[in-house]
């Protein structure tokens, strides 16, 4: 890993895109390099490590788009035609011959000399058996031609495509029984705080049920990453220490709380005294603080503790550093503008991710933003980027970034 930056002055924050320009080039420092290989229905979610081309033509041969009669329409004298074969998907039909017309169905091969299939619809068969075509045609119509989809040895999948059913559909068309992917990034989680308990048990005073562990860990198993659960970090450096040391064969720790530059950042002290620490002040809310480094030679980063910055964070910086890292080049989310359902009358000087959803067309945020409430995400489909130094009037364009998107 390079070195990590210097944090800003004092006072000064960091704009989102410079903070993920770093942490992309930190990936790119340090890319996972294993691959494997394996069978077709297995790369759900994983990365393609190598180009792959076609070493077919699709569709091999012209065929039919439609169930009809294919014909020579160049030599057609516009008296209805005898069927002369026919033709059913997998079968492989005799070339036409001249002054008949093939029954064919959809997805059969073409015959040679025949450049037209009109659908039945259009066609009437007569007494005699002759078809006669009842509407005019064009000549190609119909016929799906051969490479329409890919020609051999054309790029198809470019190393570092994120691989799912869309892909591995692709791919089986061209005849790949399975693919080679880069090797799953592994990421120990790491909850902090003695506030912290977990589900299932009882609250003493002063604690709350630890949310973000089981949040991240779904969340990077639906980025395709091997999680590793490290549990709750007590907020203790003796602790701290000796945890973050059982973690050394990991790609990345990603823990959360901690990085308030409070007294109880272990954390951080643990990360300066045995690696790297850059404490990273950035202009987005909710969130802020965030630790980049590395413990030994893992690397770290620690996002802010309250439930909607974890969210917020991950989504944002976390989740495109991680995709970088198995080579994946479009790792930001789509976004797109929509008019405002809502007003912003005072300009903030951090670039705010509010809570949304799109009714009737216009983004709407949750009614209670602050970065401890969870349940905001879950009202939302959508996070509402309102950049710094800007005021909205409703109707106004603001943009949007699913949910959905940024999830899987
Ligand atoms: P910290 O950065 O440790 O000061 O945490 C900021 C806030 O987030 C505090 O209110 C913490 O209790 C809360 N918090 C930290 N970690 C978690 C967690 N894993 N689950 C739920 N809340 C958390
Ligand atoms: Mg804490």
């Amino acid at each position: 890993m390079k070195p990590v930056a210097k944090p800003g002055k004092t006072g000064a924050l960091m704009p989102v895109e410079v903070a993920l320009a770093r942490l992309l080039e930190m990936a790119e420092a340090a890319p996972i390099v294993e691959h494997e290989h394996l069978p077709l229905a297995q790369v759900q979610g994983r990365v393609l490590s190598e180009d792959l081309f076609s070493t077919l033509d699709l569709p091999p041969w012209p065929n039919s788009a439609m169930d009809g009669y294919a014909l020579n329409l160049g030599q057609w004298n516009g008296q209805p035609l005898s069927v002369s074969q026919k033709v059913f998907a997998g079968q492989s039909p005799q070339p036409l011959k001249p002054g008949t017309c093939a029954r064919i169905f959809t997805g059969a091969p073409v015959p040679a000399g025949a450049d037209c299939v009109e659908m039945q619809e259009n066609a009437e068969v007569e007494a005699d058996g002759k078809v006669r075509f009842l509407e005019p045609m064009k000549a190609g119509q119909n016929i799906r031609p051969q490479g329409q989809e890919t020609t051999v040895g054309e790029l198809i999948l470019p190393a570092g495509t994120r691989l799912g059913p869309i892909e591995q559909g692709l791919a089986a068309s061209l005849g790949c029984a399975g693919l080679k992917v880069v090797r799953r990034v592994r990421v120990a989680v790491v909850s902090t705080g003695d506030e912290l308990v977990e589900p299932g048990q009882a609250l003493g005073p002063g604690q709350i049920y630890n949310s973000n562990r089981v949040l991240l860990c779904s969340w990077l198993q639906r980025l395709g990453c091997e999680v590793i659960d490290a549990g709750i970090l007590p907020d203790d450096l003796a602790t701290t220490r000796a945890r973050l040391g059982e973690l050394q064969d990991v790609d990345l720790i990603l823990s959360t709380g901690g990085v308030s530059v409070g007294e109880a950042d272990f954390l951080g002290i643990a990360l300066r005294e045995e690696g790297e620490l850059a404490l990273w002040k950035l202009a987005i809310k909710p969130g802020k603080p965030l630790t980049v480094g590395h413990f030994r030679c893992v690397p770290v980063i620690g996002l802010p503790g309250n439930p909607a910055s974890t969210l917020v964070t991950f989504a944002l910086l976390a989740r495109p550093y991680l995709l970088r890292r198995q080579g994946v080049r479009e790792v930001e989310p789509l976004k797109f503008t929509v008019p405002a359902g809502f007003a912003w009358p005072v300009a903030g000087n951090r670039r705010e991710y509010l809570r949304g959803r799109l009714e009737q067309g216009r983004a709407t945020v949750y009614r209670n933003q602050s970065s401890g409430v969870l349940r905001s995400a879950v009202w939302a489909d959508g996070l509402v980027e309102v950049v710094e130094g800007r005021t909205l009037s409703e109707g106004d364009e603001v943009a949007f970034i699913p949910l959905s998107d940024l999830l899987g």
